[in-house]
């Protein structure tokens, strides 16, 4: 059932004509921050929407389970917000958890380094106000609470990672991301749609970020929708869930 406080957001605008409408076989994917809910600078900040897991339990079960969560997230952040287990790409789809809840790994190559690993926490030390997170597979430089240090950090990490190749640095939100080439949401779509119960449909993708263009173009190739949360809806997450809960409520217009 759908948390009745929905359905505040039904007046849906116009420009929702202009909107696929969400199939019962489309297999749907959704980025989590900016999309699903409102960023928040950390995990522990995030405040979930009421109706919000209900919501996305039965987005899930509406297709037998073909929807996943593709996040820059760590896997326990994406469940501790969506309150239950689904499918999910986590750490930008470097774990893909199928619909049995088998965890994948598509890539392997690492760039959380012991060496690399020494060098940023060596830097917090010196620049005070940037944190390091370690990633089962990345490791991000967050200069939120001190942006001066972004350009400096961001030279330290291109001159350690400098001479590889099968590593890249993606400018995330306030933070640097040091990850294996290639990786990414986009990837982590295609992986999915080679899986049960996703093969054969036609996905939707949502997200919000430049690290979800990939996965809104992977879609799109595919034949199917890939839609921004600014370009294609108002640019807020209550959008979002309004057109989301439209195709479980089954509102014909
Ligand atoms: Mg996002």
């Amino acid at each position: 059932m759908i948390d009745v406080s929905l359905d505040r957001a039904f007046v849906l605008p116009i420009y929702y004509d202009m909107l696929p409408d969400l199939a019962p076989d489309h297999a749907l994917f959704l980025d989590m921050d900016g999309t699903l809910l409102d960023f928040a600078p950390t995990p522990a900040e995030v405040i979930v929407p009421p109706g919000l897991p209900a919501l996305l339990a039965d987005l899930a079960a509406q297709r037998e389970g073909a929807m996943a969560i593709l996040s820059g997230r760590t896997m326990a952040d994406i469940d501790g917000v969506t309150g239950t287990i689904l499918p999910a790409g986590a750490e930008h789809g470097f774990l893909c958890r199928d619909a049995a809840g088998v965890i994948h790994r598509p890539i392997t190559i690492s760039a959380n380094r012991p060496e690399w690993r020494a060098a940023l926490h060596d830097a917090a030390v010196r620049m005070p106000g940037v944190a390091i997170e370690e990633k089962t597979y990345t490791l991000v430089a967050h200069f939120r609470r001190a942006p001066e240090q972004g350009p400096a950090l961001r030279m330290l990490i291109e001159h350690f990672i400098e001479g590889e190749p099968d590593i890249e640095i993606l400018p995330a939100n306030m933070a640097w991301e040091i990850r294996p080439v290639g990786a990414g949401k986009g990837r982590a779509l295609d992986w999915f749609m080679q899986q049960a119960p996703f093969r054969g449909r036609v996905p939707v993708f949502v997200g919000d970020d430049t690290t979800d263009e990939a996965a809104i173009d992977a879609a799109n190739a595919r034949g199917g929708f890939g839609l921004h949360v600014h370009r294609d809806f108002d640019g807020t997450t209550a959008s979002v869930r309004a057109w989301l809960a439209r195709a479980v409520k089954g509102v014909l217009r």
